[in-house]
């Protein structure tokens, strides 16, 4: 039996695929559209092919006998999903109706889906607990809480179970050096950071310094995205052994930092001094995104091994080893 990895080409799922990798089959769905085929592992079986295409899924569930499957195929930036709505909907909800409509023709009952705390919108608790309100602010955080709310009815229809995972700030590199966060263009603070640390830009820029936060920058809850993987098999597994079914889980260490907490660490770690230019509040940021993952922690057993420091200083690794391949 396989576990059917859709979008194991990306950041989060290939760290996922290298985790599972020598338990389990792993076969990859990835259209390489937004992942890159040197974050592939050799020992998973890839299929080059997009999850909204049905004759790709008829041969994907024909050839393989899948298990489970676990989503992170979706675009993931909040200013696109803006400007480009009807994309977001038609790739992160359209394209997972079609998944999900051929796992129930094939009988394939199990699904781990990447949600994310942009579900939860502008919160109004400091810590978010999965109990908080659902109010996303943008069509990202709706087309993955459209997804939520989908999978809430096939279970309800079909022979069907799920974990839902939303994630807070994933960073860090796994361990082996081999993978890491790669996105393009890159949104994210930490390899943005890092990047210029290694001469890739001129300088960076923190967006809004008047937050009422103690410094005045935002503060979010950054996770490792090995502990991120963990958590994706340790929810399968609990599918498996019916410990849960048809849950939704928070998945952050339970730690806030601020952007300029999170620089001076990264100057810290890389031994360099970064060029920062404060500048405004970018639309659509919550002040704190601090998450509760009691839940996880009590049913599951999941617990976060590793702290920022050393997300850093694996991301320091993997930046500085790839920093002249041009990934
Ligand atoms: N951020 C920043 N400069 C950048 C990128 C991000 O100041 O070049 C800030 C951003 O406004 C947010 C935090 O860093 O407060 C984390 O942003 P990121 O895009 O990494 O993750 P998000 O919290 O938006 O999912």
């Amino acid at each position: 039996m396989s576990i059917l990895i859709c979008g194991g080409a990306g950041y989060i799922g290939s760290h996922t695929v290298k985790e599972l990798i020598g338990n389990y089959e792993v076969v990859v769905l990835d259209n390489l559209t937004t992942g890159f085929p040197v974050l592939l592992d050799e020992k998973a079986t890839f299929i080059h092919g997009d999850l909204g295409d049905e004759e790709t899924l008829d041969r994907v569930f024909q050839e393989h006998s899948i298990e489970a499957v676990f989503h992170f195929a979706a675009n993931s930036l909040v200013g696109e999903s803006v400007a480009q709505p009807l994309k977001y909907y038609e790739n992160n909800v359209g394209s997972t109706i079609t998944l999900l409509k051929k796992m129930v023709e094939y009988g394939v009952d199990k699904f781990i889906f990447s949600s994310t705390a942009a579900t939860y919108g502008i919160p109004d608790s400091a810590i978010i607990t999965e109990e908080n309100p659902v109010r996303p602010i943008n069509p990202y955080g709706r087309s993955k809480l459209m997804v939520e709310r989908i999978l809430a009815d096939t279970a309800k229809a079909h022979d069907f179970k799920y974990v839902i995972l939303r994630y807070f700030n994933a960073a860090g590199a796994h361990a082996s050096g081999e993978i890491g966060e790669s996105h393009d263009p890159e949104s994210h603070l930490i390899p943005i950071i890092l990047q210029h640390l290694l001469g890739e830009s001129e300088k960076i820029s923190v967006f809004g310094t008047d937050y009422e936060t103690p410094d005045g920058t935002c503060i979010r809850d950054y996770v490792h995205v090995t502990d991120l993987a963990n958590a994706h098999i340790l929810a399968y597994e609990g599918l498996v052994k019916g410990k849960v079914e048809n849950e939704i889980f928070n998945l952050g260490n339970g730690f806030g930092y601020s952007v300029k907490e999170v620089i001076g660490l990264c100057e810290q770690i890389s031994g360099k001094k970064a060029a920062v230019e404060w500048t405004e509040r970018r639309p659509g940021d919550p002040a704190v995104l601090v998450a509760s993952s009691k839940k996880i922690q009590d049913i599951l057993g999941w617990t976060p091994k590793y702290n920022l420091e050393e997300m850093i200083q694996s991301a320091w690794a993997w930046h500085s080893k790839s920093y002249n391949r041009q990934i």
